[in-house]
This record gives structure tokens, C-alpha cells and sequence, in this order.
């Protein structure tokens, strides 16, 4: 199939800066993600004669080292509460004429659109009857999996840590990445043992997760956003609420037992004692509080299966962390207490779009998929060129150039 003949259909925007040839969909308890390939107009074809990405990997089998394709991995988020404006956004940006897609099946009405997590199922109908997709249902942990070990492998420097404040990027060895502990932590939270691609098992989780963050922290600071939360969180102060070890102890570390004057023996443990009522308090210091000790807990846990399972590294993503600086901190730290200085958390430059990404890559026919994944990761791992531009905040890109060698 030959990914340029989609601009000849009338599938390409102008407004665009290229065509699109394939998307995916995760949409979860609060949000709904949206991945995207476009390739760039000029140069959506390196090599002579424009050839088609068949007969460039064809012909790139034989060669020493040709860029087959050139593009964009693109990624929106869309709070699912707010489902129509990820239906708008589809609909203005054409995604739903298909591209590439229809033509998996000419002369169909309708596109197949690979999605995943609870929404796929909620929305059939809507999609269908809206934007006459059909979506095509991958199982959730699938796609989680599939989507980290495939940017694990692919992009540059994926996975950092972050500790007092420094973030320090890792290139994951591909050859030594399993065994490890994934941690999603979306609306609830899942841990997953993965040992190889598609081997991989659900050991825990929690339902005290990002959802409750929101939930609580939108009931207990009258806040109208995600990011008003954060934002607060990041002014507060949660001595003031929560009860620490020194509150306890008169201003002294439990030292016989490890303990800093400044550990939190008690979540919002404070506030019994002090005769104050919720007004009281600012919304900051609860938002504090309350990130703390969320980002405390599962970080906690997350470590207690790690140990369970002699895991060494815990990968962290999920929208609940927004690279958020104290998210990761907390998690940092209680992961680095408790394992005494043995595990190490880390974190996904694109912590949330994991699913999305992991359907996009689960359609069997697709020309692009076959690209990306044979081409890249299973053939040429080392003559990758594949850069994240910027900082993702829910709709920023890759940048891919796909190489054989
Ligand atoms: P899910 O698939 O369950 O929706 P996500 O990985 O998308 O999981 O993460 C959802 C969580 O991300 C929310 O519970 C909330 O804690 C956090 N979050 C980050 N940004 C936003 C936002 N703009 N609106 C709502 N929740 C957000």
C-alpha cells in the first residue's frame, strides 16, 4: 500500500503541515488520548524515484542505510467528560476520513480506528453514529505494555528519574530492559509485572489514584481544574496538616527507628487536633497534603511489589503526573526509603499516552506499524533517529525518522 496515494483521495488538509495516515484512541475514566501519524509533507519520502514505504523498505532491506519515512507521531488529550470536543477536534482535522485506514478496506463507509481503555466501549455508538468510525477494541494492559516497551525502545531517553529536584534522563539498555514494574497511574492505579512484549502480568494496584486526587481536591478546595490543583499543590505547605514525626516527638527525629523529625507520621493528621475547621485552612496546604499523600502511597506500594517480585526498576506514567516536580519527588523519595536505596523509580516523557500509543501500534496490517516496529525496533535498533520535541503537555510530537539498516 502506498501511504502517499491518501493525499490523491482528498485526505489531506492544508491546513496540516502533512497527511495523515493513521490515529488511535484511549479513552479512560477522565481522559481520552489521541495519537496521531503525519508525515511531513516535503519529505515524507526520502530516496529516489518518490517510492512508495513498501518498496522503500523493500528496497532498504538491501542497502546500507536509507530514511524510509519521515513524520510526526502527534498526541492530544481530551477530558472524556468533554468527549465532543475530541469528536470536534477529529472531525476539524479530518482524521475520521481515514487516510490510509479506508483503504485497509476499499470502499467501505465506515474507518476502523484502533482504540482502547473503558471509553472505547461507552462511546461505540457515539463514534459511530457522529463520525461513522468504528472503533476497533484492543485490550487495556495490552496496549499499556505494547505502547512502554515500544517507546522504551524507540525514543531517546524516554525514561528519567527525578530526585531534589534534578531529572536525570536514562537510555534503557533494550538488551536488559525486562524484567520491570510498570506503574499506571491514571484515574486508579495498576502495577504490572512485564517480562517481554506481550508478557506481562497485572500483579496489583489501587483505587487511590489520580481520580481521587481530583475528586478529593476538587471537593475539599473548591478548585475548577486538573491544573488549579496542581498549581496550588506546588504553593502549599503540608506541615501545616499533616501530623509529622517532630509534631509527635517534640521537635526530634525517631532516630532508633530511622525516622526524620520531618517524616509524615500522619496524612492530614493535624487537623484533629487543632480546632479548625476547613475554612480554615488554605487550599494550597490541602492540595499539598494531599498530593503528598497520595504520591506517598503508591509509591509505597509500588515498591512492596517490586520487592514481591525481586524487580529492580519501576517505570511510572499516567496523566496523575503531569511531570509534575513534587508528584515525582514524592514518589522519588518514598520508593528510595523504603528500598533502602535499591529500587529506582522512573518516569515516561510520555506518561499518559502509553495506551493510545500501544493501540496505534496493535493495527497488524498497517503499513506505518510495520515500519515502526520492524524496521525500528526489531532490525535496527541502533540507527534510530527518533527525538521527542520538547516537553509534552498533551500535544506535542515525535519526531521520527525511521531508517533501516
Ligand atoms: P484514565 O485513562 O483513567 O483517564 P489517565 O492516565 O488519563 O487515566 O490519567 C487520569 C488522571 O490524570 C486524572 O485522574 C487526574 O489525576 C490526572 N489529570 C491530569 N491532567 C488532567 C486534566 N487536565 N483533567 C483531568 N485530570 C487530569
Amino acid at each position: 500500500m502506498d501511504l502517499r496515494k491518501s493525499e490523491n483521495e482528498g485526505n489531506f488538509d492544508p491546513n496540516q503541515s502533512g497527511h495523515i495516515y493513521q490515529m488511535a484512541l484511549d479513552i479512560g475514566g477522565s481522559l481520552a488520548k489521541l495519537v496521531y501519524f503525519t508525515d511531513n509533507e516535503d519529505c515524507a519520502i526520502e530516496g529516489k524515484d518518490g517510492i512508495s514505504p513498501e518498496k522503500a523498505v523493500a528496497k532498504s532491506k538491501g542497502s546500507k542505510s536509507c530514511a524510509v519515512l519521515r513524520g510526526k507521531l502527534n498526541f492530544k488529550i481530551f477530558e472524556t467528560s468533554k468527549i465532543d470536543d475530541c469528536l470536534e477536534f477529529i472531525k476539524s482535522m479530518k482524521l475520521h476520513l481515514g487516510g490510509s485506514q479506508r483503504q485497509e478496506n476499499p470502499g467501505s463507509q465506515t474507518t476502523a480506528v484502533k482504540a482502547t481503555g473503558g471509553g472505547a466501549y461507552k462511546y461505540t455508538d457515539l463514534f459511530k453514529e457522529r463520525l461513522g468510525i468504528n472503533l476497533d477494541k484492543e485490550d487495556e494492559m495490552d496496549c499499556l505494555v505494547a505502547g512502554a516497551n515500544f517507546l522504551l525502545k524507540v525514543v531517546h531517553q524516554e525514561a528519567y528519574t527525578y530526585m531534589d529536584g534534578q531529572k536525570q534522563f536514562m537510555d534503557v539498555d533494550h538488551n536488559d530492559l525486562y524484567p520491570y514494574l510498570l506503574v499506571n497511574i491514571g484515574s486508579g492505579v495498576s502495577m504490572i509485572k512485564v517480562e517481554g512484549d506481550g508478557k506481562f502480568e497485572r500483579v496489583s494496584g489501587t483505587s487511590i489514584g489520580g481520580g481521587t486526587f481530583w475528586g478529593l481536591g476538587k471537593l475539599l478546595t473548591k478548585c475548577r481544574s486538573f491544573d488549579e490543583l496542581l498549581e496550588l499543590s506546588y504553593r502549599g505547605n503540608n506541615r501545616v496538616i499533616d501530623m509529622l514525626v517532630g509534631d509527635i516527638y517534640g521537635g526530634t527525629d525517631y532516630s532508633k527507628i530511622g525516622l526524620a523529625s520531618t517524616t509524615i507520621a500522619s496524612s492530614f493528621g493535624k487537623a484533629i487536633s487543632d480546632n479548625k475547621e476547613i475554612e480554615d485552612y488554605k487550599p494550597e496546604d490541602i492540595a499539598r497534603s494531599l498530593l503528598r499523600m497520595i504520591s506517598n502511597n503508591i509509591g509505597q506500594i509500588s515498591y512492596l511489589n517490586a520487592l514481591r517480585f525481586g524487580l529492580k526498576r519501576i517505570f511510572f506514567g499516567g496523566f496523575f503526573i503531569r511531570s509534575h516536580p513534587f508528584t515525582m519527588d514524592t514518589i522519588s523519595v518514598a520508593v528510595n526509603f523504603w528500598s533502602k536505596g535499591e529500587a529506582k523509580a522512573m518516569f515516561l516523557r510520555h506518561e499518559g499516552f502509553l495506551g493510545a500509543v500501544g493501540a496505534f501500534m496493535s493495527s497488524d496490517q498497517h503499513e506505518l506499524k510495520k515500519l515502526l516496529l520492524n524496521e525500528v525496533v526489531q532490525q535496527a535498533p541502533s540507527s534510530v533517529s527518533c527525538t521527542v520535541a520538547g516537553e509534552l503537555h498533551g500535544e506535542e510530537s515525535i519526531e521520527c525518522r525511521v531508517y533501516s539498516a
